[in-house]
């Protein structure tokens, strides 16, 4: 069994999404993942931490976590802050559902992370912060004929 751990912590400034996105977009590369599959899981990761910069935190800057867990052809990401949480989870991961429309903002964050990665799950405390779980299997590559 293949297993490797990877976890990163960093400040919520917006400089730092497209470093986290690379680092776990990096770390994958040991699954020989296809273009497609790297690009989905960079989208989920930089949807995660944006999320993390405008809604967590908002106008302070705060700690954001990424743990990363490769467990054979299985890639687990945990994408965590302390920030001000959600208060229904349940609502915010409704297609177009946005706390900030004046923003521009379209809601569309979490239905992205669903669409591109195989397992989400969102765990959020009002006040405490959010834990945003994804999982992605990757295809081993077929030899082309
Ligand atoms: P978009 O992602 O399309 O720019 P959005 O961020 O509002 O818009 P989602 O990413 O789907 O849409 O998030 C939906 C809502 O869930 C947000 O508007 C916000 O209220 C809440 N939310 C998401 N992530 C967090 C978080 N880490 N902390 C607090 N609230 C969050
Ligand atoms: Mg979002």
């Amino acid at each position: 069994m293949t297993k490797n751990y990877l976890k990163l912590q960093f400040y919520s400034y917006p400089r730092n999404q497209a470093f986290a996105r690379d680092a776990v977009a990096a770390f994958c590369v040991e699954l020989n993942p296809s273009l497609s599959d790297l690009s989905d899981v960079k989208t989920a990761v930089s949807e995660a931490v944006t999320n993390c910069t405008v809604h967590a935190y908002r106008d302070t800057a705060g700690l954001v976590t990424v743990e990363c867990e490769i467990e054979d052809n299985k890639l687990h990401i945990k994408v965590s802050d302390s920030g001000q949480g959600i208060e229904d989870v349940e609502k915010a991961v409704q297609p177009f559902y946005t706390s900030q429309p004046s923003d521009e903002r379209s809601g569309m964050g979490f239905t992205i992370m669903q669409t591109f990665m195989d397992e989400f799950s969102v765990n959020s405390v009002k006040g405490e912060g959010t834990v945003v779980y994804m999982s992605k299997c990757f295809k081993p590559e077929v030899e082309n004929a």
